[in-house]
């Protein structure tokens, strides 16, 4: 039986202030200035027709809820609420059949103060430049959550892979490469993979970028391939941070995974792996879906079959659909698999699944953000007053972005490292940012959502505050 977070949605920012976790954080009386927020220059919510508009205003407002509550400085506050560049390039691709695409690119660099700009790479027909700032945002924080020092990025290629041949695709990736040569760096920004730009895809960009750089650049990306230097660990890291997140919210709330049941949306990098390590830890995993649809199994999964079956697809982006999977008891559609009656949902896919309109009929007890920003706002809100609890992005899926880390440090020092330290490192990292979330919640009486955002936004204010401004 799993018991819930006791939600108020009022919040006291005088209990915030006073809390001994946001208080220990930065330097102490940097949020002493004046706590008002003039409109005027912080950023508006775009509007809804937008592309991006949905998780673009959901970040901000997170932003704009944190800096209230911590009487964050206006001076602060707008720097926190754009990014820093937005860089968009059209590029003109020929295909092998010479028919000329038009595609654009992207990389949005939302802040450096703590470090290089980190982010990953989409490859998706869904991107957009609303989306990526976004993500970048959220990476800013996420990085600074997890106590690293990096900044916040995200790029994208705004085109399905799946209608490229693997050569085109490499063509398009370095062409990418070949756009963002002047912006990257081991210490400027270091770009990793992100949906639909695998291993596969890092290691083109990083050879690009040495090509044209004349010379070896390993720290320019991670998530590389172990023989272009990168590291054992860092593409299982992900999925593995996501259980590690249910590990501590297990123990927290006394939940035993030999009886519990997980759903999963999206088998990529993120969702795959996480299945592997759940059904390692005992628990079924009755439900998997890709971009096509999905399979339910009462007695759960076999993964490693599964994943063996999958691989059998064209290429790396064409694997095949898992509705085709012979050994299950059903398909579903997406939209079925986030209703499924398991005990953990775990969105691993994209953005928006869960939205207002499916969020009443959700049945699982906890749902762990593995992808970015899976349930809305007003999904949030639904979930929390039903008493789901809903474990954040920003902590359940930093485990990639520790592992980057690592593989950031041995490309430039030569040292080395096993699989072992690597996952060892995701897993007390992750832990001890849930479990701080999982405090503040506490004593604050608020969703896990906010008790997570505190934390590095106070960093963030604290960092800009002892850097100052004159340029
Ligand atoms: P991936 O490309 O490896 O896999 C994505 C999976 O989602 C695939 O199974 C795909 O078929 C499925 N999918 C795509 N569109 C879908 C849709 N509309 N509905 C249902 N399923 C869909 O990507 P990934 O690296 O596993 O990333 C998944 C999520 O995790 C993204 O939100 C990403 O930003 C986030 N994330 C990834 C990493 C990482 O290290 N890869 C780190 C942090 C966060």
């Amino acid at each position: 039986m799993i018991r819930t977070v006791d939600y108020r949605p009022a919040i006291d920012p005088g209990a915030v202030l006073k809390s001994a976790y946001i208080r220990d954080l930065g330097r102490p009386g940097a949020s002493a200035k004046e706590p008002t927020v003039p409109a005027r220059m912080v950023l508006e919510p775009i509007a809804v027709t937008e592309r991006g508009a949905t998780i673009y205003n959901a970040t901000l407002e997170r932003v704009n809820q944190c800096v209230t509550i911590l009487g964050v400085h206006e001076n602060e506050h707008n720097v926190m609420a754009r990014p820093e560049a937005s860089h968009t390039f059209n590029m003109r691709f020929m295909r092998d059949n010479s028919q000329l695409l038009m595609i654009n690119g992207y990389r949005v660099q939302h802040l450096n103060a703590l470090g290089p700009f980190k982010g990953g790479t989409r490859f998706d027909r869904t991107v957009s430049a609303y989306e990526l700032r976004a993500l970048a945002m959220l990476m800013t924080f996420k990085n600074a959550g997890v106590g690293l020092p990096f900044g916040g990025a995200k790029g994208g290629i705004e085109f399905d892979p799946r209608l490229l041949t693997p050569s085109e695709r490499e063509r398009l990736v370095k062409q990418y490469a070949l756009n963002m040569v002047d912006l990257i760096g081991p210490q400027k920004d270091i770009p990793a993979g992100d949906v639909g730009f695998g291993a596969l895809e890092c290691g083109h960009f990083y050879d690009e970028i040495s090509v044209l750089r004349g010379q070896t650049m390993k720290a320019c990306i991670t998530g590389k391939p172990v023989i272009l230097g990168g590291i054992e660990g860092r593409e299982e890291a992900t999925g593995y941070g996501v259980v590690s997140a249910a590990k501590e919210i297990a123990e927290w709330y006394g939940l035993d995974f030999a009886r519990s049941s997980v759903a999963i949306q999206g088998f990529g990098n993120v969702g795959s792996h996480a299945a592997l390590f759940f059904q390692q830890l005992g628990a079924k995993v009755i439900a998997l879906s890709d971009i096509q649809g999905g399979i339910y199994k009462k007695n759960g999964f076999d993964i490693a079959g599964v994943l063996k079956w999958q691989k059998q697809g064209r290429d790396s982006h064409s694997p095949l659909p898992l509705s085709d999977y012979p050994d299950k008891d059903g398909t579903l559609t997406n939209e079925e698999l986030l209703l499924v009656n398991a005990d953990i949902l775990v969105p691993a896919a994209l953005e928006n699944q869960i939205r207002a309109k499916n969020a009443d009929k959700i049945q699982a007890k906890i749902i762990l953000e593995a992808a970015n920003a899976p349930v809305t706002t007003e999904a949030d809100e639904i979930l929390n007053a039903r008493g789901i609890l809903v474990v954040p992005d920003i902590d359940t899926n930093a485990g990639g972005v520790v592992a980057s880390h690592i593989e950031w440090r041995v490309n430039q020092s030569q040292e080395e490292v096993t699989r072992e330290h690597v996952l060892g490192a995701v897993d007390s990292t992750i832990r001890k940012s849930v479990k701080r979330a999982l405090e503040i919640s506490r004593e604050l009486h608020t969703g896990l959502r906010l008790a997570a955002w505190l934390p590095p936004v106070r960093v963030i204010a604290d960092v800009l505050n002892a850097r100052g401004y004159y340029r």
